[in-house]
């Protein structure tokens, strides 16, 4: 029970499979309370369907970048009493700019990719931090190995999460201070909706379990473990950092 009396804001799940729901689950296990967000009403059902196996989950919606709706999660949040722990597990980038030559990405596929992937862990850290203050809070985000290596089809996602890990050490620089911390967790590939806007992840998934020295891919639960860790106390001395859990893919060279 490492996150008993804890409240998190959990943000990114889309379904069963999300990196996002393997992070609720443990959060929960682990005695936390926790408020799930989902983008549109499309998505509604599925993700309070999800709530409802979490008792005292709540669940609201937000898409992280309309200002308005992240002005009334906050006053929903304040009234919830504030937040411990944000898990920031948002990402998008058009399917034709995952594929192909990464020279060719136009300006609008970048700036989708980066104000979505990137930027909006930014806005959502700024408008979430006055709610943790006094409470030792910790931000959390889900980056990728393509933030530092070229990654085949990865292309301008790469860019975003190399944004994104930078914005980790900013974050944490800036709220330091107040007793936020601020730190990612590089995840292996792992099948989800969003992987699946990856050309040949399939492919990726062979590739890493043949090659990383645990000789398997990860699960939603081993990300989900290594969030509670870095969300509670017992990280208390980390900031700035990027974990992998990636069965150790990160360290292979030839
Ligand atoms: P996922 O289940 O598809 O989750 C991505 C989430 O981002 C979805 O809930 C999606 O909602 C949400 N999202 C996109 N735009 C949003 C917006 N404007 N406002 C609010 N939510 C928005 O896929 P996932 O793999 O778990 O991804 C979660 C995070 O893990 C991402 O940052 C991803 O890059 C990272 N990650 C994934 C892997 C992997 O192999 N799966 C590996 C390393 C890191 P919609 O479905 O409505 O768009």
């Amino acid at each position: 029970m490492i996150l008993k009396g804890k409240k998190a804001l959990v943000v990114g799940v889309a379904n069963k499979r999300s990196l996002a729901w393997g992070v609720a689950q443990s959060f929960a296990r682990e005695g936390a309370e926790l408020c799930m967000t989902y983008q549109t009403e499309r998505l509604e059902k599925g993700v309070k369907e999800l709530a409802d196996t979490l008792p005292g989950t709540r669940t609201l919606m937000c898409d992280v970048m309309n200002d308005a709706q992240v002005v009334t999660l906050v006053e929903q949040l304040k009234a919830w009493g504030g937040i411990d722990i944000l898990v920031h597990a948002v990402a998008f980038a058009r399917t034709e700019d995952l594929e192909g030559d990464f020279k060719n990405v136009p300006i609008e596929g970048w700036h989708t990719a980066l104000d979505v992937s990137a930027y909006s862990l930014v806005s959502l850290t700024r408008a979430v931090a006055p709610l943790m203050e006094g409470k030792a809070g910790s931000v959390l985000t889900l980056s990728f190995l393509g933030a530092t290596r070229a990654v085949q089809n990865y292309n301008v996602m790469g860019v975003a999460k190399a944004a994104l890990e930078a914005s980790v050490r900013y974050l944490a620089m800036d709220l330091g201070p107040k007793g936020i911390r601020v730190n990612a967790v590089s995840a292996g590939p792992v099948r989800t909706l969003s992987a699946a806007g990856i050309s040949n992840f399939a492919k990726m998934l062979d590739f890493v379990a043949e090659r990383a020295p645990l000789r398997r891919n990860i699960d939603q639960a081993q990300v989900g473990d290594a969030a509670a860790f870095l969300a509670s106390e017992l990280s208390r001395g980390v900031t700035g950092q990027v974990l992998f859990v990636d069965s150790g893919y990160n360290i292979v060279g030839v």
